[in-house]
This record gives C-alpha cells, sequence and structure tokens, in this order.
C-alpha cells in the first residue's frame, strides 16, 4: 500500500454549484469538491492523494471510506460555516439593537428621547381609537438646574439629571413611560389605571419625589434641593404633536404661575402664549418708539434715614395694555435678543439723570439691574463707557447689580468683561443675594462693592428667626468682606428696627418709597428729608 491521505483546502472567491463532484474515480487517487454550503463565496476542494492497492474489493473499501470521510468533513465544515455565520447574525443583530436604543434613547440617562416619546404618544392615540383608554403626558423641567449646574459644574449636573431619571422612573407603573426630552425637561406619559385616580395625583406625587433633597454619591455632603414645574395635557388629540404642545403650553403657564407647581392644560392657555409672541412683536416697536420709561426707587442710610442712591427700574407704556412691570417683559425680552437695546436704553438714560441731578448739586449713587444676557456679550464694556462718556456722570456714582447667577455662569469670561467698567471707577452689587446657590468663594473672586440682601429674608424676618439669623451672617460676611449690606423690601417699621439691630447699613422698600419718577425723586434730595410716615431712629 502507497501512502494515501486526504488534503482539504479552500478557495476562496470560486463560485461553485452545490454538488459533490468527483474528478475521478480514478484508482490513484482524485479529487473531490465540494461547494461552500454556508454561501460564502468559495469552494472546498479535497484531494486525494497517493495510490491504492489494486483489486476491486480494495477500490470498493476505499470509495467508502473516502465517501464516508468526505461526510465527516462536510459535517464539520457546514458546521463551522454556519457557526461563524450565526455569530455574524447575532453580532449584526446586537449592533443594530444598540444602534436603534442610541437613536430612540437619551445618551445620558438611558430614557426614552424625543423621537420615541413622540412616537409612544402616537401609539396611545391610535388605541383610543380602538377602545376607551384615559392617558395624559406631563411635562417636567427642573426651574433650579441652571443654577445648579453653574454652581457646581457639569458632571454633577449630569448626575443630578440621572438622578432624577431614576425617581421618576421608580414612582410611575410598568405601563407608563418617563422620557428625557433635552436639558432639563422630562416627560411622563401616564395611560388607563394610573390616571384613573386624576392627573392632578400623578403630577403631585412627582413634586413630591422631587422635593426630597438629592445626594448624589460625588458629592455626599452637598445635598441639592430641585424645584420642579409641570405642564399636564390629558385626553384624546388628533396627533402627537398637539397633546405634546399642549403639554408644553401647561409648563410655561406653571413656570408663569411662579414655578414650583403644576397646571393642566385648558384651551385658552393657548392664547396665553399668543399674548406672550404679540408682546414680543410690540417689544421691538417699545424699544424704538420711545415706549419705554424709567423709575427710580430711592435707597437709604438705616442710621440716619437720608437717601443715598437710586435704582433704575424700566417701565413699558403700551399703547393699548398700559404700563407693563418688568417682571412681565424682562424674561421676553432676555429670550428674544431685545434685553440689548432695552439695558443700554436703560443704562443711557438713567445716567443722563443722575449726570444732571449730579450738576445741580444733588449727588446720588445710582444701581442699573444688568441681565446675564448683556454680560454675554464682548461689547457690554463699551456700552458701560459710552454710557458714563456721553452722560458725563462721575463712573464712582454708578453701580452694576448682577444676580448670584450671572456672575457663576461663565465666571472668569465675566471677570474679565467687568473689569473695564471697574477700572473706570464703576461699583458692583450682587442683587437678590441669598436666592441662588451662593458660593462664598466667588465674593473673593469678584470685586463686589454692595451685597442686596433678597427681600424675600426681610419679609421673612418677623417670623422665622432662621431669616433672622441669615440676615445676622450676611451683615457679617459683608463687614468681614469690607463690603456695604443693603437689605431689600422693607415694608414695616419692625423690618426697619430689627434691621438697625443687625447693623445692616443701607434699605430699599415701599416703607421709605417704591419706584418713583425722576420728579419725584428730587422731593427727597432735600437735606435730611425723610419720608412723612417712616418713623426716625430714636
Ligand atoms: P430688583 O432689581 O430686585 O428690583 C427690586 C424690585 O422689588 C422692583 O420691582 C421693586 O419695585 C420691588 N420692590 C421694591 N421695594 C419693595 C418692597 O418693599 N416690597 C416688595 N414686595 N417689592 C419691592 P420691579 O420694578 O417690578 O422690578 C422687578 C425686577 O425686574 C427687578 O428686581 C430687576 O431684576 C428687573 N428689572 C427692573 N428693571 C430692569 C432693567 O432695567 N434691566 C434689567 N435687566 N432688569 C430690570
Ligand atoms: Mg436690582
Ligand atoms: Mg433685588
Amino acid at each position: 500500500m502507497r501512502d494515501f491521505g486526504i488534503r482539504l483546502a479552500y478557495m476562496p472567491f470560486h463560485r461553485a454549484t452545490l454538488t459533490l463532484a468527483s474528478a475521478g474515480p480514478r484508482p490513484g487517487g482524485g479529487v473531490y469538491s465540494v461547494t461552500d454550503a454556508a454561501g460564502t463565496n468559495g469552494q472546498w476542494s479535497i484531494t486525494v492523494v497517493g495510490g491504492l492497492a489494486s483489486g476491486a474489493l480494495g477500490e470498493a473499501l476505499v470509495v467508502g471510506f473516502l465517501v464516508l470521510g468526505i461526510a465527516v468533513l462536510l459535517f464539520l465544515v457546514v458546521r463551522l460555516l454556519a457557526r461563524s455565520r450565526q455569530r455574524a447574525l447575532t453580532l449584526v443583530d446586537e449592533r443594530t439593537k444598540e444602534l436603534r436604543h442610541q437613536a430612540l434613547h437619551d445618551g445620558l440617562t438611558g430614557l426614552p428621547n424625543r423621537a420615541l416619546i413622540v412616537d409612544r404618544v402616537g401609539q396611545m392615540l391610535a388605541r383610543t381609537h380602538r377602545e376607551p383608554l384615559a392617558f395624559g403626558v406631563l411635562f417636567i423641567d427642573l426651574d433650579n438646574f441652571k443654577e445648579i449646574n453653574d454652581s457646581f459644574g457639569h458632571h454633577h449636573g449630569d448626575d443630578l439629571l440621572k438622578a432624577v431619571g431614576e425617581r421618576l422612573a421608580a414612582i410611575v407603573r410598568p405601563s407608563d413611560s418617563v422620557g428625557r426630552l433635552g436639558g432639563d425637561e422630562f416627560v411622563v406619559l401616564v395611560q388607563g389605571n394610573s390616571l384613573d385616580a386624576s392627573p392632578d395625583i400623578v403630577a403631585q406625587s412627582v413634586l413630591e419625589v422631587l422635593s426630597e433633597p438629592f445626594r448624589l454619591s460625588t458629592m455626599p455632603d452637598v445635598p441639592l434641593s430641585v424645584h420642579a414645574s409641570i405642564g399636564v395635557a390629558v385626553g384624546a388629540r388628533p396627533d402627537a404633536d398637539e397633546l405634546l404642545r399642549d403639554a408644553d403650553v401647561a409648563l410655561y403657564q406653571a413656570k408663569q404661575a411662579g414655578k414650583g407647581r403644576y397646571v393642566i392644560f385648558r384651551p385658552e392657555m393657548q392664547v396665553a402664549v399668543q399674548e406672550r409672541l404679540a408682546l414680543e412683536m410690540d417689544l421691538r416697536e417699545a424699544v424704538a418708539g420711545g415706549q419705554l420709561f424709567v423709575l427710580y426707587q430711592p435707597t437709604f442710610d438705616l442710621a440716619s434715614l437720608a437717601m443715598t442712591g437710586v435704582e433704575a427700574l424700566v417701565r413699558w407704556r403700551h399703547p393699548r395694555r398700559g404700563v407693563i412691570g418688568p417682571d412681565r417683559f424682562i424674561p421676553i425680552a432676555e429670550d428674544s435678543g431685545m434685553i440689548i437695546p432695552l439695558g443700554r436704553f436703560v443704562l443711557s438714560e438713567s445716567c443722563r439723570q443722575a449726570a444732571a441731578w449730579s450738576s445741580s448739586g444733588r449727588v446720588v449713587q445710582l444701581s442699573v439691574n444688568v441681565s446675564g444676557r448683556q454680560l454675554e456679550r464682548d461689547d457690554f464694556p463699551a456700552d458701560v463707557a459710552g454710557a458714563l462718556a456721553d452722560s458725563g456722570l462721575d463712573p464712582s456714582l454708578l453701580t452694576l447689580e448682577l444676580t448670584e447667577s450671572v456672575l457663576m455662569r461663565d465666571a472668569d469670561a465675566t471677570i474679565q468683561r467687568l473689569q473695564a467698567p471697574r477700572d473706570l471707577g464703576v461699583k458692583l452689587a450682587i442683587d437678590d443675594f441669598g436666592t441662588g446657590y451662593s458660593s462664598m468663594a466667588y465674593l473673593r473672586r469678584f470685586p463686589v462693592d454692595v451685597l442686596k440682601i433678597d427681600r424675600s429674608f426681610v419679609g421673612a424676618m418677623a417670623r422665622s428667626p432662621e431669616a433672622r439669623s441669615l440676615i445676622h451672617t450676611l451683615v457679617q460676611l459683608g463687614k468681614t468682606l469690607g463690603l456695604d449690606t443693603l437689605a431689600e423690601g422693607i415694608e414695616e417699621n419692625t423690618q426697619l428696627e430689627e434691621l438697625q439691630r443687625q447693623q445692616c447699613e443701607y434699605g430699599q422698600g415701599f416703607y421709605y418709597s417704591g419706584p418713583v419718577s425722576a420728579s419725584a425723586v428730587e422731593a427727597l434730595f432735600a437735606p435730611a428729608h425723610i419720608p412723612p410716615h417712616v418713623s426716625a431712629k430714636t
């Protein structure tokens, strides 16, 4: 018997038919080819090498042996290919699922994103055509997320968003969905049983679950209090977008009504949104058309009760609606960019007025509110310098009022933009101090001159020992850092007396004077003039 063997070779890209073909049989060996059963482009060939003993029996045995061998090999080859194909299919399947998940879920929280939420709302709407089904949408927006993000940094902000998503997911039923629409906006879809109890209860439980302070694992010692506003829309609509839009309108109403609450959509709310749009259009005319004007609210020395300065507060004389206060139109002006020309107007008009008082011997400190949107711009220092130069006002008589959140937003850029006015001698005040996530560290970085203690603490003083001790702490902080402290919102004599006891230096509030016209301010310039109803210190 000569040497005998079987060689197995794979020739890629040889397209062949699905046959087991023999190039023989030849007594001295042969080539058998097997097509690729698994469908890849190639051909397996099995070559029998070596000669065989002659004789019919021997040949029959060899052929039988060969056939058996080929069958076993074929089985192994097919299995091998089928397995790798299976692996490939599984991989493709997993990758597709992953991509689909990424396309339909929010990367940070893993919750459904807007696309998937819209799709689910569409499905729920379709079901209502077949069966009576109660369902609703809750739009949830975190009121103070931006402040937390600015104060503690994006990493902690992201952790907080994840934690919020987890809490929401924990309170809904399996048939409901929680999603994230982006930023600090979440959505909850509720259907059937969950809603039977009424959407109020669902919204209330969302507010409750979020009101518990958050302790992040990365910052366990700092409890974060989150406030949320919720807009709810319930019931059938022609399409998903309409239901979501109504929930958004209700959310807007909740924010307008003072945040930290839920509002259920009613059709007339759509009108309110249109109103806002109309106001936005009108505001463009207001700035150019001279409808804006400035009132001045005096600030005074708490010990002597003499007027020490005025704060410029803008008003809008609307041709049809009458006089509108800044709380109604400043947010619109900020969103639409109109705050820039508006801010320039207030700055130049009030500087002109203060310079006029000054040149007639009635020297008074002028405070002007500055929006974060103004400070985002590189031309802000030029606006301030321009208003001072045009009016001739002594820069040391001007104070810019900024809120804590503005200072925290982009600290380095903000410090830079405030440097030029500082170099001219302009002062800086922190407005509504104590309401933001104050980080005392920034008081050292920012060249601040005045802390304006928020009126909510002054208002709470009478009933809250905590408010009293907070004011005490802030006044002491001011003294330590060499800053003036001014208490806002003094409405009653008892508040005035308490603040005098606490040795707060300055005050502002309706008790002394509300915001008034420039000519009404002039009456207060008389030496040692004190408004008639204000009791002088005894
Ligand atoms: P603010 O800077 O904290 O101004 C004080 C606000 O408190 C004023 O409201 C004032 O009328 C009110 N106020 C004063 N004393 C009392 C008091 O004793 N009790 C109560 N309850 N309130 C008092 P106003 O004029 O409606 O302004 C509201 C806010 O609008 C201002 O708060 C300020 O943030 C903003 N604002 C006003 N004018 C301008 C402006 O020209 N530019 C910018 N960016 N914001 C402005
Ligand atoms: Mg102010
Ligand atoms: Mg204030």
